[in-house]
């Protein structure tokens, strides 16, 4: 087909749930392409000689050839060419940000819509799993050396599964007693069902990764105690502590971090509640503060787990939403209600301590702040009272410092972020690296599995050849 032709073929659209219907279940929303759809889509990509979309994968996925195999119909040739540098990659054609990386950069984008290449991968790895035995792919010879990936994330299961490729015996040590890290605990399974997730996992320990959960490092073994068992230690414990905003009320019930209400949901299957012995108390009317994937995800859950009217309620407008586009218009169709230019100042509560309201205050925009995004400010005067029986906090979150147990060389950040050198993962104590949440704070999934991958690289050629070179600049009077 001429490349002319392939430019006129629209964009494909991917069937959806019904909204109406959905806000009633848990059952995935996004329903992916069928094989004329995928084909249709696949046909528009026109197999750029030098492609920019891979240089915005931070996995660096070979996406034309992946492609191309499709097109042909060659979907196992697809499927190891996804698989030769995404181990994730059903969960990544799911959730990553697209839009900002490997579509932003796709040239068709110039001109008008980009090749929906998350779409594709997603159904290229859908494709495999359902269609293809799961090999066995441990062939490899082990070279003795152990190495300890602590957390299993997107960045400790992507390090993890790199460095057993190459013949290390590799123990991943996770606190809670599922692996999968925000994959499991947060995201929820209408965007990310866990068999998906799971069967991801089966095939990094089919690499030979050996999972070891229920163990807290920090509390059980500290960083210097792995030190004296395994030769390099990679650091992935990501960005699981909510942070409040220490308003009047914040301790009332009804009062929830994000993070609980979705570990709630998710993990533990509060909403299969009471066949699965999790309760979660989600009022008639909630809001949840704050507008990234995090509150959206919130938000969807307290719908689904029966609350009549949910807002998001959020200190700037829509265009700064740092939530995927997708992800707000999923939430708009489903009938959130969204109070932009909005902030709270306090929580109220009855005597017996249960939420009845919330103050809040309107704002207005104005020049922009450290973090390039106009500075929300309040409107003297502009106080109203919202009724709402529960509020759900989802501004962020930073490290867990319980890992950090007698690691005091470990330089940190004032936010609690590990000092890393990014292009490495080196952190300033030797044999110890560090990636994904934990270095950036919370970002995304593919950003925590490219520094997996440098991470991997970097530890595989130090042990090979014993040295370091220190990453970090010599202060300036030499010392
Ligand atoms: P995590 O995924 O946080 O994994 C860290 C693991 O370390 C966890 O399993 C934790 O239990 C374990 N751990 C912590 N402390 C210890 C310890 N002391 N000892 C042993 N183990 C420990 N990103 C996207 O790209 N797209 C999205 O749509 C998206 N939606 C999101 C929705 C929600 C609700 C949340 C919370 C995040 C979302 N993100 C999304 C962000 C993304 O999930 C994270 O950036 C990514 O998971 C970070 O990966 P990580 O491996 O660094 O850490
Ligand atoms: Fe295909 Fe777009 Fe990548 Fe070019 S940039 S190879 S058109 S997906």
């Amino acid at each position: 087909m001429a490349r002319a032709n392939r430019r006129r073929i629209p964009r494909q659209e991917m069937p959806k749930q019904d909204p109406e219907e959905r806000i009633h279940n848990f059952d995935e929303v996004a329903l992916g392409f069928t094989m004329d759809l995928a084909v249709a889509e696949a046909n528009r990509c026109i197999q750029c000689t030098r492609p920019p979309c891979v240089t915005g994968c931070p996995v660096q996925v070979r996406i034309p050839e992946f492609i191309k195999a499709l097109r042909e119909g060659e979907m196992e040739e697809a499927a190891s060419i996804l698989k030769d540098t995404n181990s994730l990659p059903a969960i990544c054609g799911r959730v990553c940000p697209q839009e900002t990386h490997c579509e932003e950069q796709c040239v068709l984008g110039l001109r008008g819509e980009p090749v929906a290449i998350g779409r594709l991968e997603r159904f290229v790895a859908d494709w495999e799993r359902e269609h293809l035995e799961s090999k066995e792919q441990a062939s490899r010879e082990s070279n003795g050396k152990r190495i300890a990936v602590i957390g299993s994330g997107p960045a400790g299961l992507t390090a993890a599964g790199d460095l057993a490729k190459r013949g290390y015996d590799v123990d991943v040590l996770e606190a809670l007693h599922k692996p999968g890290g925000v994959l499991v605990y947060g995201i929820p399974e209408f965007r990310l069902p866990k068999d998906i997730v799971s069967s991801e996992i089966e095939y990094v320990k089919s690499l030979g990764v050996n999972i070891r959960t229920n163990i807290v490092v920090g509390k059980l073994y500290t960083l210097d105690e792995l030190l004296e068992e395994y030769e390099a230690i990679f650091l992935a414990t990501g960005a699981g502590l909510p942070i409040m905003i220490h308003m009047p009320g914040e301790n009332l019930n009804g009062v929830y971090s994000a993070n609980e209400l979705l570990t709630r949901t998710n993990l533990m299957k509060g909403y299969l509640f009471p066949q699965w012995d999790t309760p979660v108390k989600v009022g008639g009317k909630v809001a949840v503060i704050g507008a990234g994937n995090v509150a959206m995800d919130s938000a969807r859950c307290s719908l689904r787990l029966g609350a009549e009217e949910v807002h998001i309620v959020y200190r700037r407008s829509r265009s700064e939403a740092p939530a995927r586009e997708e992800e707000i218009e999923n939430a708009e169709a489903e009938g959130i209600l969204f109070d932009y230019l909005t902030n709270p100042v306090e929580i109220y509560g009855d005597e017996d301590g249960w939420v009845t309201g919330m103050r809040c205050i309107r704002m207005e925009l104005g020049e922009p702040d450290e973090s390039g995004r106009p500075r929300p400010i309040p409107i003297e005067g502009s106080e109203f009272d919202m009724e709402v029986d529960t509020v759900v906090m989802a501004i962020g979150t930073r490290p867990n410092p319980l890992v950090f147990t007698d690691a005091e060389n470990l330089e940190r950040t004032r936010w609690g972020t590990v000092v890393a050198d990014e292009r490495t993962g080196r952190t300033k104590v030797e044999r110890v690296w560090a990636g994904g949440d934990i270095v950036t704070g919370a970002a995304t999934v593919i950003s925590a599995m490219g520094a997996g991958r440098v991470a991997a690289e970097d530890i595989h050629h130090y042990l090979q050849d014993g040295t370091i070179e220190p990453w970090w600049p010599e202060a300036e009077d030499g010392t």
